[in-house]
């Protein structure tokens, strides 16, 4: 018998507490590589303190994280990142002041011009380095339909724009898994639908994504698989049809929607 695969993304028992509040608690899952997967679940639930766990920007109280065969738990976000494993925040962190460009530019992994004293003769390479990062940063621009506005502030863009500025910046570290946290929170429907083309369009050429949303017609529509948590803990890991009828999962946002 052959075993299955090991997820691409895996975490054994993870848990965050503040102060006294666990708001992950023992939290077990398996991504399997080249799936989109949805992580829903009302507010409060824990999901993007998950998200802060698994990248390294929040530290675990206890458990394990594997992503692409190495363990990462306690290593820095920028280490994690450089792995191929990048995330988008719920509310975008653009620097506002510079221009879309210079933000692509920034996320770049491996910025050759970031040490202060370089020998003269390594100057040429680093030139041609920064040519081919700005290179990519124009692809990306135009492949997330932002090429109009690369000379514009960040700052100055729309909410849906910031959105995909948050995806095409982690692109630039040419990810194998990107985990998203709201992308189309508050977003229009027109840059929805250019968001959800990118995802998959990604995804086909071998991306994984685990994404948290609320939209679940976009859920139930283009994820493939579903994981649920309410109260730090997973309830419901299966397909689409499934968490539709849970009876754990409706309770949970029911409670979650008379609790609010
Ligand atoms: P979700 O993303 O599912 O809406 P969060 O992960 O943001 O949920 O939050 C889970 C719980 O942890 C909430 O009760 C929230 O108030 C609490 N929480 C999140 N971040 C912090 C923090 N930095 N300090 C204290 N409590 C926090
Ligand atoms: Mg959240």
């Amino acid at each position: 018998m052959t075993e299955a695969p090991p997820g691409l993304l895996v975490t054994r028992d993870v848990s965050v507490s503040f102060g006294g509040f666990r708001a992950v608690d023992r939290v077990s899952l398996s991504i399997k590589e080249g799936s989109i997967t949805g992580l829903i679940g009302p507010n409060g639930a824990g999901k993007s303190t998950l998200f802060n766990a698994i990248v390294g920007e929040q530290a675990c109280d206890s458990g394990a994280i594997r992503f692409d065969g190495r363990g990462i738990g306690g290593l820095s976000p920028d280490a994690i990142y450089h792995h191929g494993l990048a995330r988008t925040f719920q509310i975008p962190k653009p620097f506002a002041a510079m221009s879309v460009f210079e933000n692509l530019m920034l996320a770049a992994p491996d910025q050759p011009g970031e040490r202060f004293w370089v020998p003269v003769v390594a100057r040429r390479s680093i030139d041609r380095r920064e040519r081919q990062i700005a290179e990519r940063a124009h692809e990306i621009l135009a492949f997330t339909t932002l090429d109009g506005v690369a000379d514009e502030a960040a700052g100055q863009l729309s909410g849906g724009q910031q959105k995909l500025l948050e995806l095409a910046r982690v692109l630039m570290s040419t990810p194998k898994m990107i985990m998203l946290d709201e992308p189309a929170a508050g977003v229009n429907p027109t840059l929805t639908r250019v968001l959800i083309e990118k995802i998959e369009q990604l995804n086909a050429e071998g991306c994984t994504f685990l994404i948290i949303e609320h939209d679940m017609d976009l859920v139930m529509r283009h994820c493939h698989s579903i994981i649920a948590m309410s109260n730090g803990r997973i309830i419901y890991e299966g397909d689409a049809a499934g968490a539709q009828s849970n009876e754990t999962l409706l309770d949970a946002y029911l409670g979650a929607t008379a609790d609010a």
